[in-house]
């Protein structure tokens, strides 16, 4: 009040029926005689309270001339939700009784493609179709429509804004006066009602930040950075912004073309801090490259911004009695080398051991070559410890230990860049015993009359051992014959006699054995599991693509079998097995001969009648991931606090 300020606050945004912050503000604004405008946002606990209180909270509100703003895509996509619960209400506040009591209502949307709303493009005519869906808006739409335009505009104090006047000329027009059923009934993707109202109106605004203001910003942040190791040639700042994405023909589409502004490689945390700082004065979006081998474009530059590349990050700190402390950028070869000099080795890593970085593993992985005994990063013991950088004006680097781990793990680093980490590590060569072989055996995966699968990769461990191959007899050139099996198998050294042990009980043979060299253009026998067996295949057929899907750990087999019935060759089955709360279970990266999307999404249909779910790789949205990650409130918090501009990993 004494500054003059206008007030938005968010309030009572709870399915709580004892919620009063509505009331009580609407009491003090008379109370205190505020003059300013004054807009409350959500107010979702209204719609369950009592009639007699809403009357009386509605009547105050009226009385202190607060208006409303309501953001019906968010609420009813927060409000009641909870794991394996339908929602029982909307979550959205009484519009309709609120703007008859006279306040002013605006609808609106606030939050886009992050942790508090999944979905959404910035689009006031998606939040009008939406909103009109939710609130039922329409028969008739009646003056409706004000509530997207006209009103926030007024309560902006905005007043030639949002409305169609004699004698303004409109700069744009979304959909014609008269056709706002038909904005609703066209799904957007293929409404063209967007008119353009004189002939040098510009295209619709969207989010790219047009040109001339990118390269003020460029220079901004040169200035800002000036001393550190810089990239701003195009073609590197193209190169260096991909990753995998392209393994889908549905994110290659959208992210072609996405990169930098620039690209800064740190050489120490206060240099990562500087950029942090630098990106949250500018309000610059900030991005994360470790080794740039995700599958989701988890680090490709949605909006341009800064890219810390953390290759310069690379020392490892220490290693000691199964722990060890990396910088981020570490590759985990290096990592795994460096623990083998002392006795250890990594409990898992995934088949891009070789590029892949310690902090982009954490962020953007998941599981791998170890999973089936350790089960997946995120598993409490996994990760020990995590520094992070805030992204604020002044960045705060914080310890994560214990559960709060969670805040950032897999966060694909919209939480905060991290500098090092702390992971278990686990004894040099513990499988000697062959005991790999023994839950092969066990899962009954060579028994003898078994469906004959192309090829089986059990647990590939073992950096330091022999790879051998068993190959049963081959035929023409290297393929097996007809209803033969081929099992390639990495042993841990002095477990060579098992499986051929294992191999002659069943009748087979060892057709080639070489030993694990861990040098350039040998290709280690890992590099044929997890996603490199789509890489494989790619490089026979490049309309190939892939599903990521968990199978229903009570009949993971019978589930492979079906899927393989209903698609045969069209889905090609790439079961990899891992242990997930306490049990080995299925989860499989389909090898799948794209035809179009429709397909695509039809296979994914029909999988889900199986019990398959899908982990969707054909987004590069966190929450397209599938299962709701335990720790996805704490995750939500530390957002907050440790990105409060939203300018890490955007639109993720
Ligand atoms: C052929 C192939 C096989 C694969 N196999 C596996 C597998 O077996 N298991 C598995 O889990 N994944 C697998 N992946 C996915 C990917 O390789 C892994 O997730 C890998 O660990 C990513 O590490 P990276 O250093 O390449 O990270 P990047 O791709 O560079 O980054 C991944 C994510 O982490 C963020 N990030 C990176 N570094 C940091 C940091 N220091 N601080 C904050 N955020 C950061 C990025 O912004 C991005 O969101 C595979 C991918 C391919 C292409």
């Amino acid at each position: 009040m004494e500054r003059g300020l206008d007030l938005d606050l968010h309030v009572d945004e709870s399915g709580d029926g004892g919620a009063r912050a509505l009331i009580e503000i609407a009491r003090a604004a008379v109370r205190l005689g505020f003059k300013g405008h004054l807009q409350c946002g959500h107010c979702c606990s209204l719609a369950v309270q009592d009639e007699e209180f809403v009357l009386e909270t509605l009547g105050a509100v009226a009385n202190a001339g607060i208006a409303i703003v309501s953001l019906p895509m968010c609420n009813m996509y927060l409000q009641g939700r909870t794991a394996g619960k339908t929602p029982r209400w909307r979550g959205i506040t009484l519009l309709h009784e609120l703007k008859a009591e006279g306040i002013k209502v605006s609808i609106a949307s606030d939050n886009c493609r992050d942790p508090f709303y999944a979905y959404g493009d910035h689009d006031m005519l998606e939040v009008m179709t939406q909103a009109t869906r939710i609130a039922h808006l329409d028969h008739p739409f009646g003056d409706w429509p004000t509530a997207f335009t006209a009103v926030p505009a007024a309560v902006m104090g905005l007043s030639d804004r949002g409305r169609l006047r004699w004698a303004i000329r409109p700069t744009w027009c979304c959909c014609r006066p008269a056709s706002c059923p038909r904005c609703c009934r066209v799904p957007r993707a293929t409404a063209s009602c967007c008119a353009t109202v004189a002939p040098s109106t510009p295209r619709c605004p969207t989010i790219a930040t047009s040109t001339p203001a990118r390269s003020q910003r460029v220079n901004d942040l040169r200035d800002a950075l000036s001393g550190l190791e810089l990239i701003d040639h195009p073609v590197q700042l193209r190169q260096r912004s991909r990753d995998f994405y392209w393994y889908s023909p549905i994110l290659k589409r959208q992210l072609d073309g996405k990169a930098a502004d620039l690209i800064a490689v740190p050489r120490s945390i206060e240099e990562v801090m500087r950029v942090a700082a630098a990106c949250a004065r500018l309000r610059v979006p900030l991005g994360v490259r470790g080794g740039a081998t995700g599958n989701y474009g988890q680090m490709v530059p949605l909006q341009g911004g800064v890219l810390l590349d953390m290759a310069r990050l690379d020392r490892t700190l220490w290693i000691e009695r199964g722990r060890g402390r990396f910088e981020a950028g570490v590759r985990l070869e290096a990592a795994d080398t460096a623990a083998q000099q002392s006795g250890w080795e990594l409990r898992m890593f995934p088949s891009t051991r070789r590029q892949a970085t310690v902090g982009g593993y954490v962020c953007g992985g998941a599981a791998g070559v170890g999973s089936i005994r350790y089960g997946q990063l995120r598993d409490s013991g996994s990760v020990l410890a995590l520094k992070v950088v805030t992204c604020e004006e002044t960045p705060r680097l914080i310890e994560l230990r214990g559960a709060d781990i969670g805040k950032a793990l897999h966060a694909y680093a919209p939480r905060a860049s991290w500098s090092k980490s702390s992971c278990r590590l686990r004894p040099l060569s513990l499988d000697r015993d062959g005991g790999g072989l023994r839950r092969l055996r066990r899962r009954g995966t060579l028994r003898p009359g078994a469906r004959p699968v192309r090829r089986i990769i059990p647990e590939a461990r073992q950096p330091d051992g022999m790879a051998a191959a068993a190959l049963l007899p081959r035929a023409r050139r290297g393929r097996p014959a007809e209803g033969q099996h081929v099992v390639m198998i990495m042993v841990a050294a002095g477990g060579e006699a098992g499986v051929a042990a294992l191999a002659a009980e069943h009748g087979g043979a060892i057709t080639l054995q070489r030993p694990y060299r861990e040098e350039r253009g040998h290709t280690p026998l890992y590099e044929y599991t997890w996603n490199h067996t789509t890489l494989q295949a790619l490089k026979v057929d490049k309309d190939i693509t892939y599903l990521q899907t968990i199978f229903p750990p009570e009949s993971n087999v019978a589930a492979l079998i079906a899927s393989h019935e209903m698609f045969g060759e069209e889905v090609m089955a790439h079961a990899e097995f891992q242990r997930r709360l306490g049990r080995t279970n299925c989860s499989s990266l389909q090898v799948v001969r794209y035809t179009s999307d429709e397909r695509l999404w039809e296979i994914v249909r029909q999988m889900e009648t199986l019990g398959i779910k899908l982990s969707n790789p054909h987004s590069y949205i966190l929450e397209d991931k599938g299962a709701r990650v335990p720790s996805a409130d704490l995750q939500l918090a530390f957002k907050h606090e440790s990105d409060p501009h939203g300018l890490l990993n955007r639109e993720r």
